[in-house]
């Protein structure tokens, strides 16, 4: 065993918008400038925890869809496929600019790196698969004749997909030894590849796993001491983008349940945010934080994000 086995261990899940902003072309050039803030903290805490590190992937599997769509030359490849490729690019992404921030940061010994492809089992009869609620992909101005689920919204037309609960993590095995051997391990990208049980193995599926809940998931069954999700706004708000607006710093789960009841935190953006902390805490977590891609070492300091800490029992 190396010394960094007795460090604690922090994941943390950057949000799709670390590597592409909305309104942004979404170059690479772009996407890896955007990786720099968060990564070279990453770098930087890597000292003093064992870091898990999960990401979204919304607009770059948008992107990949939209080329499927665009070639009718060679056959199109299903969802999941699609998502095990942004798994790989966004690794790559992660992983290189972690090198480059080591050595920016003069850290001579960094840990062990590794971006690893996860499946994540879904249940076949999960009722999310009879009302696909995830919209992914370009948006058309016209109803397309496609043989999927759309939705209308104020932006047109776009393609619809399940969302089922993530129930477990197919490598946890191999993501606990690597991570108790001290390796920075990426994975669980973009929710991980759905996957549902068959005789014979995994069976890829037509869906998008929420990240934060996979996230939530694989804390649970890794074991992880601190859970941090960061993304576009400094934290959780009550009365998000009103008048009253205001962020929340320490909250208990108690009242951070109430406010997700009473509506306080959109559904498919943050209100799964507060819930993939609520299972952390439930499932024997300590401390979970949201907060910005560029707050990360403020957070866990105390200093920035929206910490819920777990009810006095
Ligand atoms: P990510 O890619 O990080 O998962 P999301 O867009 O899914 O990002 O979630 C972050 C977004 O949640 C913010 O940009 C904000 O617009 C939205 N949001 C909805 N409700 C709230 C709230 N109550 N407090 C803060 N942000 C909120
Ligand atoms: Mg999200």
């Amino acid at each position: 065993m190396n010394e960094r086995a007795a460090l604690p261990l922090l994941l943390v899940a950057l949000g799709g918008n670390a590597l592409l902003r909305a309104g942004e072309e979404g170059t690479l050039a772009q996407q890896f400038a955007n990786l720099a803030a968060p990564v070279r903290q990453l770098a930087r805490m890597a000292r003093d925890y064992r870091l898990l590190i999960t990401h979204g992937n919304g607009p770059q599997v948008g992107n990949l869809l939209l080329q499927q769509e665009s070639c009718g030359e060679v056959p199109r490849l299903p969802l999941e496929i699609l998502v095990a490729q942004t798994q790989g690019q966004i690794g790559y992404m992660i992983e290189s600019s972690l090198d480059a921030a080591f050595m920016a940061e003069g850290i001579a010994d960094p840990p062990p790196l590794v971006s690893l492809l996860s499946y994540v089992v879904v249940d076949a009869a999960d009722p999310a698969f009879a009302h696909p609620s995830k919209p992914i992909g370009p948006f058309y101005p016209e109803r397309p004749a496609a043989n999927f689920p759309l939705i209308e919204t104020p932006r047109g037309w776009r393609r619809v997909v399940a969302s089922p609960e993530p129930r477990t993590i197919v490598e946890k095995r191999e993501i606990r030894l690597l991570t108790a051997q001290g390796f920075i391990v990426i994975c669980c990208g973009g929710g991980g590849i759905p996957v549902v049980r068959e005789a014979r193995g995994f069976q890829g599926i037509d869906a998008v796993i929420d990240k934060d809940l996979a996230s939530a998931r694989l804390a649970e069954e890794v074991g992880v001491e601190l859970f941090l999700i960061a993304t576009d706004v400094p934290g959780a708000a009550l009365d998000f983008a009103g008048p009253r607006q205001r962020f929340l710093r320490k909250i208990s789960a108690a009242e951070a349940r109430s406010h997700l009841r009473a509506g306080q935190f959109a559904p498919g953006s943050m209100a799964p945010k507060v819930e993939a902390c609520l299972r952390f805490l439930a499932g024997g977590g300590r401390r979970a934080l949201i907060c910005a891609v560029a707050d990360l070492e403020a957070a866990v300091a105390g200093d920035a994000g929206t910490e819920i800490v777990r009810d006095e029992s």
